[in-house]
């Protein structure tokens, strides 16, 4: 049923978005983390180059990005309140401010009056994904750090609501679980969200697992076929929400999945901490140790040109907050 499937798909977004498409960036501020994920190319254990950038580079970063044209932009940390306490976010979120009309942030949970702050400092919304609903799975894939605490992450986005976001983006890591029990128990958490915060702007994200430095599991890998249906379904059960698509997935795919349900995608993303600014002598060794592999390494002037050729409208952000 793929091609009724995405043709209903296409006709919903279509009724609720138009031709529009979203544009954002991913600017990381620090590789610092505490956690254990055993698939993340960050984790604690590892051995590689640990970088926080100061509030200099921070500026550098925004001004490299700014200049490409980006408006919307997601900041974002290991997960490591060590050393980058709110306090640090909050200094990140008022210097971009400065360049961005849209800003985002994905770092650890937070209480409740924290992400208050950080929403009067600028930040409109919060991306935190549970990674897998398997509480088995979740157990085995997180086996240190504040992370493991399954309960306390699964609260946070009532928190991100309760503190006044905009916009709050959730979403699983496929490849780590069985993505039908995943994307299902993604959908109850969203449900029970939606009728408790019925005022919040809601976002689903779709990232599958890569190959992150040595974790090679390759049980619950999800096929570009399997990932379309997500995609779809998710259109068809939730006609409003926005669906993002980072540079995790290919050029090839991303060109043929705006089509079925997609509202934003990144574009010109670095995964790297100081990855937009100049190179350095100090920054070229954390640039070779990104998150993950970006996998659409277009610039922003070489997406917006194709969504052009397929008949959108690139929208740089549609969100800029006069009260603040
Ligand atoms: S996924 Fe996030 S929390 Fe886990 S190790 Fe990577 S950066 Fe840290």
């Amino acid at each position: 049923m793929l091609e009724q499937l995405a043709q209903e798909a296409q006709n919903l977004t279509r009724q609720y978005f138009g031709r529009t498409m979203s544009l954002y960036a991913p600017l990381y501020l620090s590789n610092h983390c505490a956690n254990q994920c055993v698939y993340c190319g960050f984790h604690a254990s590892l051995d590689i180059p640990r970088r926080k950038l100061s509030e200099a580079e921070i500026d550098a970063e925004c001004q490299a990005l700014a200049r490409t044209g980006i408006q919307s932009v997601l900041l974002l940390t290991g997960e490591s309140r060590k050393y980058t306490p709110p306090e640090y976010l909050a200094t990140a979120i008022k210097i971009a401010k400065e360049y961005f009309a849209s800003l985002a942030l994905e770092v650890y949970p937070l209480e409740t009056e924290e992400y208050a702050r950080l929403n009067a400092a600028g930040c409109d919304g919060v991306t935190l994904f549970q990674e897998t609903y398997d509480q088995e799975r979740y157990k085995i894939l997180h086996p240190a750090g504040k992370k493991r605490d399954y309960a306390y992450r699964y609260q946070a986005p009532r928190r991100i609501a309760q503190g006044g976001m905009r916009q709050i983006t959730l979403g699983v890591l496929l490849g780590l679980a069985d993505w039908r029990q995943d994307i299902l128990a993604l959908y109850a958490h969203l449900r029970s969200l939606e009728k408790e915060f019925p005022g919040v702007d809601y976002a689903l994200s779709f990232p599958r697992l890569r190959e992150a430095y040595d974790y090679k599991e390759k049980d619950y890998l999800v096929d570009d076929a399997d990932l379309v249906k997500i995609i779809c379904v998710t259109r068809l059960l939730f006609p409003r929400i926005g669906i993002n698509l980072s540079t995790r997935e290919s050029a090839a795919f991303r060109n043929r999945a705006v089509h079925f349900g997609v509202t934003k995608i990144s574009a010109g993303s670095s995964t790297a901490v100081g990855g937009y600014a100049l190179p350095d002598s100090e920054t070229r060794s954390v640039q070779d140790a990104p998150q993950f592999a970006v996998n659409d390494e277009r610039s922003l002037a070489e997406v917006k040109a194709m969504l052009g050729r397929q008949g959108f409208d690139p929208v740089r952000t549609d969100w800029r907050c006069l009260a603040k």
